[in-house]
Order: C-alpha cells, then structure tokens, then sequence
C-alpha cells in the first residue's frame, strides 16, 4: 500500500503543475483513493490494496485526459457496485439467519399447541422438530430453507390429518355399531338385539333349556307425547328403561330397545309361568312409578303415571328367533285387546 501511496502523492504533484480541465474531478478521484477508502471499514484490507493499485496503475500512465478519467471512474463505480452487491448479499444473509430464527420459534410455537394429541403425534413432533431446526440451521439458502421446511411441514399435517379421518371413521364405526341405545343407554340397542336372539337360539337348538322373550310396550304413549311434549315422552322412555333393566339384571335377563318404546328382555333358564310372574312384577312396579314431568330442570308437583302391556313367550322346537319375537308381539296385542296394563302369554 505504501508503493502505492507514494504513486498517488506523485501524481498529486504532478496534477497541480499541469494545466488540466479535470482537476477537480482528478483530485476527488485521489482524495478517495488516498484518504477515504482506508477508512472505509465495508472493505477488507487486501480490497483496499487492490483497488489502490488498480487506480495507481491508471494514474501512472500520467493522462490527465477525460478518456482516462472515465475509465478511472468506471473502475471506482465497479468497485463501488461489488460493495453494494456484497452489502445486499450480507443483508440477505442477516434476512436469512433472522428468517431461520423466526421460523425456529414459530415451528416451536406451532409444535407445543399440537402437543398432547396422542404420544405417537408427540413423538411425530418431536422428530419433526429436530429435522426442521437441523434444515434451517444447515441451510445456507433462504428459499431452500423455507421449501423444504415447507414441504415437510405439509407432510406432517398430511400424516396426521390421515390420522384423524382414520379416527374419524373409527368414532362412526363404534357409534354406529355400539351396543347400547342412544337414548336408552341402559338397553342394548335391536343390533346387539338380533346377534343376541341368534345366538341364545343357537343354544335352544344345542341344549333345549328354557328361552322366554317378554316383549314390553308403553299404554297410550301418543298421549303422553300429545300431553306433556315429546322430551317428557322421552324422560318416560329413559325411566321405564331403568325399571325394566333393574328387573333384568335379578335374573341375567338381556334388556333391549325394539323399536319406539317397545323395549324386549330376552330370559334364559326360566320356564314360561316363572317368566310371566316376573314380568307381572315388572308390569306392577311401572305402574306404581311416580314419574314426574321435569320442566327447566324442575320436577313437577304431581305424578304422572303409565302403564305398560306385555307380552311373554317361551322359545319352541323348530322355531327361529322371529318366531319367538312374533309369538311375544301376538300375546302383547292380546293384552292391548283386552285392557292393557296386563301380561299375556302366548299358548304353550
Ligand atoms: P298403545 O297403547 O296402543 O301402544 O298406544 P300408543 O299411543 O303407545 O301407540 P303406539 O305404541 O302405536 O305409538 C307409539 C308412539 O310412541 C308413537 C311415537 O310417536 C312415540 N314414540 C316412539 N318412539 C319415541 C321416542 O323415542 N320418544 C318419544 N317421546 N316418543 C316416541
Ligand atoms: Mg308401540
Ligand atoms: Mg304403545
């Protein structure tokens, strides 16, 4: 640089002894050459060398012309667009470990609100926490830091939104083919109903012990919908639905929901006239129920009563389970003829 500086302070003499146009321009050029750019702290030391000694090279030429000027000038103005460049590319590179830090605490704030999941998503997270962070911390390139976090941030969500129409299916799988009755929730729903009949038939057919079905309907419903309004026929419903559940859990009877608020309790082992006694017992204990209609919480002062019919049958040789559950349904019709609020039994 030394060499060089002589060679400017030469051609700084040189400039006043000469009769020249540009002096002005010329004097600027080495004021900045000479006293300006070892000041400048945006270029390393080994580029203020080079560009001293690229202007030194130009001044010893010793042509003061408006030719040498601009090539002068356009060297200045090179070296000066390398430093905006450097400058953007050192700004892009700020941009891109602030970008990187950024997208860190956003992945990080992203993850913990999708913690607690299941433990195999948490751990999904996890893993995808540690690649990401690895990606963004490696990467040297914004654009491809933010692809391919990008990328794999779809694929996770891609993965656990799988997940969750797999879950999805699986929730409408067991609500469609769950046991219980919605409403009912004490009794098994027909479903459960119709595999149980299947089966206890099988077994009659096997060993030929005694199979009662009772088939149970509310008297006069319509009335109590009509009356007090279908969620009271509903609260009717749930408490008829204990009482009969109470009765069937004494003797390993299977409580279901036929249809409407015709309810069934499937008994095994129990002759028909044993079966018929605890049905009337059931059919008796409705019928002292006080059930109260329930309006904004609060249960009314006075009772309302209901009654049941009930049909009884007992499982005979050759017969399928529909037959029993038609001859059930033929002797509650009876009781409906002939009064209601009474048990029927089918002929033996
Ligand atoms: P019957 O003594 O001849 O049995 O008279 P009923 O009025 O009970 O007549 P039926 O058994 O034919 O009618 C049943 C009524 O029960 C019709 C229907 O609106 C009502 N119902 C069926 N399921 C439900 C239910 O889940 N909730 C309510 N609130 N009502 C129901
Ligand atoms: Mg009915
Ligand atoms: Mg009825």
């Amino acid at each position: 640089m030394s060499k060089s500086s002589s060679e400017i302070d030469r051609f700084f003499r040189t400039l006043h002894e000469r009769d020249n146009p540009h002096e002005a321009e010329w004097m600027a050029v080495i004021l900045f050459v000479r006293n300006l750019l070892p000041r400048l702290t945006i270029y390393s030391d080994e580029k203020k060398s080079e560009i001293q000694f690229e202007i030194c090279e130009q001044l010893m030429e010793n042509d003061f012309s408006e030719n040498r000027l601009d090539t002068v000038i356009a060297l200045l103005d090179g070296y000066l667009l390398q430093t905006i460049g450097a400058l953007e590319l050192e700004e892009a590179l700020t941009q891109e470990k602030r970008t990187a830090g950024l997208l860190i605490n956003e992945m990080d704030e992203m993850i913990s609100t999708m913690h607690g999941a299941n433990e195999r998503q948490d751990n999904r997270l996890n893993t995808f926490r540690e690649e990401t962070v690895g990606v963004i911390r490696e990467g040297t390139q914004k654009s491809h830091i933010l692809s391919t976090v990008r990328g794999m941030f779809q694929e996770l969500i891609e993965e656990f939104r799988e997940e969750a129409r797999l879950l999805n299916a699986k929730a409408e799988h067991f609500r469609m083919t769950a046991d219980f009755d919605p409403l009912l929730t004490e009794l098994h729903n027909r479903r459960s109903l119709e595999a149980h009949l299947k089966s206890v038939a099988q077994e009659f057919a096997r060993t030929g012990a005694p199979l009662c079905l009772m088939m149970i309907d509310v008297d006069h419903f319509k009335q109590v919908n009509d009356t007090y309004g279908h969620q009271a026929g509903d609260d009717v419903l749930r408490a008829l639905a204990r009482i009969v559940n109470t009765h069937a859990i004494q003797y390993d009877g299977f409580a279901a929901r036929y249809g409407g608020e015709e309810l069934v309790v499937v008994v095994q082992g129990m002759d028909l006239n044993r079966a018929a006694v605890k049905a009337e017992a059931l059919r008796a204990d409705v019928e002292r129920y006080d059930f109260r209609v329930r309006t904004d919480g609060k249960l009314g002062d006075t009772p309302v009563n209901f009654t049941v019919s009930m049909g009884v049958a007992r499982m005979k040789v050759g017969w399928t389970a529909s037959d029993l559950v038609g001859a059930a349904d033929a002797a509650l019709y009876q009781a409906k003829d002939t009064g209601r609020n009474r048990v029927c039994i089918a002929p033996k």
